[in-house]
């Protein structure tokens, strides 16, 4: 057998493209248009080099106590992650160990199927109603359920009982609820993880917090889930969270007051851009996250995104059935979105 028979081949998650031009819209990976919170700024004035000399605290506790204060759990019902990818990672490695099936909606995060095939679990892709709803009897009999709620790229939030009716359905598996966009207008399920031991909910600090380059994810559950989840971590690498992480994460996670002006400007950015992009012909389900999943009934997406590209403005399209007539845009600044709706409406005539 040669080395190359005994590779572990996968094929690998696309992240959004990072252009680095300075004079470029960069709408296509749901970041935030905003800096980050100026607590934030001000704890990275007073980090001292020094003390990155020694190992940062493994169980990364000042972040999980503070996110444990913010959502109104313990301590013990915070896991803390490079990322919500990272996290997520783990989950996958830690409960979905069966030989039944995980199951997730066939229009969603594409990166779970990467997981899924990556550690050798075996998956169904749950298909979404016609109006892209998820259909919540069609979790059942499974070795774990993991969806978004909102869903992306559809960006669709699902009924305030849907969490619970599905973890009520399904006792014997772990739910994960991804709500890498709930801040965006929805009711975190956070609470009803006091509820069901066997539901976990992960949020990330990429998109609400304006923090995706300091990768900073969380997941909350009963604390049976989440020593689970601590062994499977400290069996692949006990430091994860980055000196720098936990303390500018901390400082995030105290300005809730810079938090909620700036998640209530984007919802007002994207209900706005709703208006316009309708006026433009454009349709899309009504999204309640960073991002509006729009499609033109004239015009290709490809031949949009190209367009855009053309202007130096980057959405994001996948070049995938059934998505490929649409566009992903995330939401920038007003200014930003004027430019971009300026250029659409010179195209589109
Ligand atoms: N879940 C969903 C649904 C996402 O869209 C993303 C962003 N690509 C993530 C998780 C991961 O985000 P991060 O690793 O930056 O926390």
């Amino acid at each position: 057998m040669s080395w190359e028979e005994k590779v572990r081949k996968v094929v690998p998650y696309i992240p959004g493209e990072q252009p680095r031009f300075s004079q470029m819209i960069k709408i296509n990976t749901n970041e935030n248009p905003y800096p980050p919170s100026p607590m934030v700024e001000e704890e990275l004035q007073v980090m001292d080099s020094q003390d990155f000399r020694l190992y940062p605290d493994n169980e990364a506790t000042e972040l999980t106590s503070a996110l444990a204060a913010y959502y109104r759990v313990d301590t013990e019902n915070v896991f803390v992650g490079v990322g919500s990818d990272d996290v997520i990672s783990q989950i996958f490695l830690t409960f979905f160990a069966s030989d039944k099936s995980l199951l997730f909606p066939d229009i969603t995060y594409s990166f779970y199927e990467v997981w899924a095939q990556l550690y050798r679990i075996p998956f169904r892709k749950v298909p979404l109603k016609e109006d892209w709803h998820m259909d919540k009897e069609a979790f059942r009999d499974c070795g774990g359920i993991i969806f978004p709620n909102p869903n992306a790229p559809t960006g669709i939030l699902e009924a305030e009982d849907f969490v619970e009716q599905v973890v009520t359905a399904n006792p014997d598996c772990v739910v994960v609820v991804d709500e890498a966009y709930i801040d965006f207008g929805g009711k975190s399920a956070i609470p009803l993880t006091k509820k069901y031991d066997n539901l976990l909910v992960v949020q990330t600090f990429s998109k609400s917090r304006s923090m995706a380059g300091m990768r900073i994810g969380f997941a909350v559950g009963s604390s049976k889930l989440i020593s689970y989840l601590k062994a499977v971590k400290y069996s692949i690498n006990s430091y994860t969270m980055s000196l720098a992480a936990i303390r500018l994460g901390v400082a995030a996670v105290r300005d809730e007051e810079y938090f909620r002006e700036t998640v209530g400007r984007i919802v007002a950015t994207r209900e706005r851009v709703k208006k316009e992009l309708g006026q433009l012909g454009f349709v899309f389900p009504d999204s309640m996250t960073n991002f509006i999943f729009a499609k033109h009934p004239g015009v290709g997406g490809k031949e949009l995104y190209e367009f855009l590209r053309s202007r130096n403005i980057f959405v994001r399209h996948f070049n995938v059935d059934p998505l490929k007539d649409h566009l992903r845009i995330t939401m920038g600044t007003d200014e930003q979105m004027d430019q971009m709706l300026d250029c659409l409406r010179v195209y589109l005539g």
